[in-house]
């Protein structure tokens, strides 16, 4: 009798640990922190998307990518590739419009509704995974931050800016900045969430970059895998400016 009620508690208790969401270093027990890369695609999907999906899957890479609203029309194919190779879809607002956007704190929750809504049609993925435009630092108040959370979204900024849209025609600098930010990163024991565009950076840097991390035995995570989002701010209701 004890022993078959030892047995149950025992399988509740398998059941109930096997459905708590596994956070990153869950999944990667081996892996300390600063060896955990997430690398981030603003500004897509475009015509610059397909070679970048396919390096990353050249090196069995995952990736996140931040879709931007008015880029879907035309690109359906793409976003449906995006997906079908298992990366994860972030949001990124429909306008990439400063004024727009950030008007009110219910204009950007509600263009990032729209896109995440145009995404589910297309794919069936509802994300809730977002990235607001230019970075939450500093036009996300505190209101808009409380608004993203009441409906549901979970804030992604990066500590590793690749520049690309800057050094677009000397990639050799940012492809070296890049990797040198990453390995500090190492050095502290964080994550380095490195922001990239569709758009910026070329698959011949990204293949490089890869070649070099995936040899230095970083492990690339997607936003889903992680417990916490990453951004500026310490905590979500943190200090308002
Ligand atoms: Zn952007």
């Amino acid at each position: 009798m004890l022993k078959k009620s030892i047995v149950c508690l025992v399988t509740v208790f398998l059941l109930f640990i096997s459905s708590v969401p596994a956070s990153a270093s869950e999944l990667h027990p081996r892996y300390n922190k600063g060896e955990m890369v997430y690398l981030t695609f603003d500004d897509g999907p475009n015509q610059y998307t397909p070679k970048l999906l396919d390096v990353l899957k050249r090196y069995n890479v995952k990736a996140t990518f931040f879709i931007l609203g008015k880029k879907i029309k035309g690109n359906e194919a793409i976003l449906q590739r995006i997906v079908d190779e298992g990366h994860t879809i972030g949001l990124h607002s429909m306008t990439h419009d400063k004024k727009t956007f950030y008007h009110s704190p219910k204009t950007a929750v509600n263009e990032m509704k729209q896109v995440q809504q145009l995404i589910f049609d297309i794919t069936g993925v509802k994300s809730t995974t977002i990235r607001v435009p230019y970075g939450s630092v500093p036009h996300m108040t505190k209101a808009h931050r409380q608004a993203m959370e009441k409906a549901g979204f979970r804030m992604w900024d990066w500590n590793v800016d690749t520049l690309d849209w800057k050094y677009k025609k000397d990639q050799n600098v940012m492809r070296y900045q890049t990797i040198k930010q990453v390995r500090a990163h190492r050095s502290y024991y964080q994550a380095s969430i490195i922001l990239m565009h569709d758009h910026s950076t070329s698959p011949e840097s990204l293949s490089y970059m890869l070649r070099h991390l995936t040899r230095e035995k970083f492990v690339f995570l997607t936003t889903d895998q992680a417990k916490e989002p990453y951004h500026f701010y310490k905590k979500w209701y943190g200090k308002s400016h």
